[in-house]
């Protein structure tokens, strides 16, 4: 007997049959992808309008020439539609740029180059910085860490948010650790919704670095997968309350609610932290593009009307993720080979197997056809210790191309997992 309880001779046998299945999965020639959460072209097409609006109606509520330069804080009436959603006060919410990783990256060069709020110095005259990761995480958070020689340290994700224990030490022992990644609604990619009890322990925690700061990148906020309306915490008044109102860096955009990369951003934090954000985005803009500000005001109208919108993507995007769940069911439950996320929201599936495994399945599908996110990619560096998480984005392809492609995964799966254990 092997340790999963099965005989070898049973692992031989459904590792032969795998082998035949992969086989006919490869011999069909596919050429699917399942690679990056983006939205398709039916959901693109729900925000249409947007195209021929603002029209020739180019005054906003308070007189604003949209047409023109100015208004650097981005234009009332939008910050007031997305002032619930992203629980930043519209005073203190920026909306600026089309894309809410470019204002994490401008927030992380410009705390590199200018003294934050409450910080003794630049963080680029430091000898050390260091992020905390929660892992598995975004790619692109990593990604900016590594560009700017941020030292990234991995804390393993619950599923109510990161290992709050291992944070709390970690923030409290080093003044190096300046910041946290934190997608804390329907988290990329594990879906994960940060409880209450973790979102008042990161605003109350003491922290050795007087300019700590959580990134708190809330790009699902409003894209829920069930009828749930899944709310949380609020972060920006729990660092308040604690006494630490500078703590929060909160970003949003409306990437997958209208276009994107032609969407709005949104910046949200404390009095100090906007007006010093604001005299460093002063110098590389004379203000941002309120046409589009204007007509995503127009084509939304209010937060009620953001919710509605939103559910018309979720009726695209539900039938999707219930076909991953279902071929994933039918195809590895009782296996031992996987276990994966059912996300109430968000963009993704984390799908997690064997330690040594995601690599060679990764590569196992891609000679059959179907493109996944690089096995590692959720962890810093490229580096998942455990070689076990692959990322599912099943946003973009039809759901018939899913189906092919999430039913070739489970194929790679099995095969992969079966050759694992027998060699074990
Ligand atoms: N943040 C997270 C967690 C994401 O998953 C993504 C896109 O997949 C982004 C940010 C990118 O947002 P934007 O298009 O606003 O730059």
């Amino acid at each position: 007997m092997t340790n999963t309880g099965l005989s070898k001779d049973t692992l031989t046998s459904y590792r032969d049959l795998a082998r035949q299945d992969y086989q006919a999965l490869v011999a069909r020639g596919l050429s699917l992808d399942l690679t990056r959460g983006k939205p398709a072209p039916e959901q693109l097409d729900l925000s249409q309008e947007l195209l021929s609006l603002p029209g020739d109606q180019h005054t906003a509520a308070d007189g604003t020439d949209c047409r023109n330069y100015g208004g650097l804080q981005g234009l009332p009436e939008l910050r007031e539609i997305f002032a619930g959603p992203l629980q930043v006060p519209a005073g203190q919410l920026l909306a600026i740029g089309s894309s809410s990783l470019e204002l994490m990256h401008d927030a992380v060069v410009q705390a590199l180059l200018s003294v934050l709020p409450g910080a003794a110095s630049r963080w680029v005259d430091e000898e050390r910085i260091a992020f905390l990761c929660p892992v598995p995480g975004y790619d692109r958070h990593f990604a900016i860490c590594e560009r700017f020689g941020i030292e990234m340290i991995p804390v393993p994700m619950t599923a109510e948010g990161p290992d709050m224990d291992v944070v709390e030490r970690l923030v409290a022992d080093d003044p190096a650790v300046k910041g946290i990644w934190c997608v804390p609604k329907y988290s990329n990619p594990d879906g994960a919704v940060y409880s209450d009890e973790v979102v008042r322990r990161l605003a109350e925690m003491p922290t050795a670095a007087p300019d700590f700061r959580i990134f708190w990148d809330n790009a699902y906020a409003v894209h829920h997968l069930t009828e749930e309306v899944v709310e949380i915490a609020d972060l920006l008044a729990a660092c308040e309350r604690s006494g630490r109102p500078d703590r929060a860096f909160v970003f949003g955009s409306t990437s997958k609610v209208t276009f994107a990369g032609a969407g709005v951003a949104f910046f949200g934090s404390s009095a100090a932290n906007v007006k010093w954000l604001l005299a460093n985005q002063a110098k590389r803009s004379i203000g941002p593009d309120k046409v589009n500000q204007l007509r995503h005001a127009r084509f939304l109208q209010d937060e009620a009307g953001v919710l509605k919108h939103m559910e018309r993507q979720r009726a695209l995007l539900q039938p999707k993720f219930e076909a991953v769940e279902r071929i994933l069911h039918d195809g590895l439950a009782g296996t031992g080979l996987a276990a994966w996320t059912t996300p109430k929201g968000g963009y993704f599936v984390s799908l997690e197997v064997l330690d040594g495994c995601a690599k060679e399945i990764v590569r196992r599908a891609a000679e059959a056809g179907i493109a996944l996110t690089p096995a590692g990619a959720t962890h810093p560096l490229g580096d998942d210790p455990r070689d076990a998480v692959i990322r599912i984005a099943p946003s973009y392809p039809s759901l018939a191309e899913l189906e092919q492609a999430v039913a070739g995964l489970v194929a790679c799966v099995r095969l992969v997992g079966y050759e694992k254990l027998l060699a074990a």
